[in-house]
């Protein structure tokens, strides 16, 4: 992986533009990062439903849940498979709209100064070691262009949105993404 600072693309991740994204307000600084998980069905994996909630070609018929949530207008910078597969949806320097309603350090609306990550899964489910490492290499790429989002910036959406969302949930394991952050990195 790779970053095209100018394009705001991963190189060698799946790309599929979602049209749920818009500017940044002029001049903001990127620096919060977002962790979500997310899986349709909830619970399960392996599906395209995902891709199609977030290009805004979700069938609703297809399930009892997909009704609740067709009509919704969202995304993600980036979404990391079971299997580590990347795929990005929103170039980083756009604003995705994946926290909705939020607030962090006493500012509202997230979306403007953060980028959103989820994860193929649920708040319960252990997630696999290789989004793990996906994640950590990701994280890497994200702070070398955006030095604002240092480690304390990386944030669960229940810490933005307390109060509605509860993910990456207890299944999220952060003393695992924080070693692997650390791996590599110089303290002299
Ligand atoms: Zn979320």
């Amino acid at each position: 992986m790779q970053i095209n600072l100018d394009s705001g693309w991963l190189h060698n991740v799946r790309h599929l533009p979602s049209p749920n994204c818009n500017e940044r307000p002029e001049g903001l600084v990127v620096d919060l990062l977002v962790i979500h998980n997310i899986s349709l069905p909830p619970g399960e994996f392996g599906t395209p439903h995902v891709d199609a909630f977030f290009t805004n070609t979700l069938d609703h018929s297809i399930h009892p849940y997909f009704e609740g949530i067709a009509h919704l207008k969202v995304s993600s910078h980036c979404l990391i498979t079971r299997e580590g597969e990347v795929i990005q949806y929103v170039p980083f320097h756009k604003r995705a709209w994946h926290a909705g309603a939020s607030s962090f350090g006493g500012r509202e609306d997230c979306n403007d100064f953060s980028i959103g990550i989820e994860l193929e899964g649920t708040d319960f489910v252990p997630f696999t070691l290789v989004q793990y490492q996906v994640l950590a290499e990701m994280v890497k790429l994200i702070q070398a262009a955006y030095p604002a989002i240092t480690t304390d910036r990386i944030v669960g959406h229940s810490t933005i949105a307390p109060e509605r969302k509860t993910d990456p949930g207890p299944a999220f394991n952060w003393t695992l993404l924080g070693t692997l952050l650390s791996v590599g990195q110089s303290y002299d």
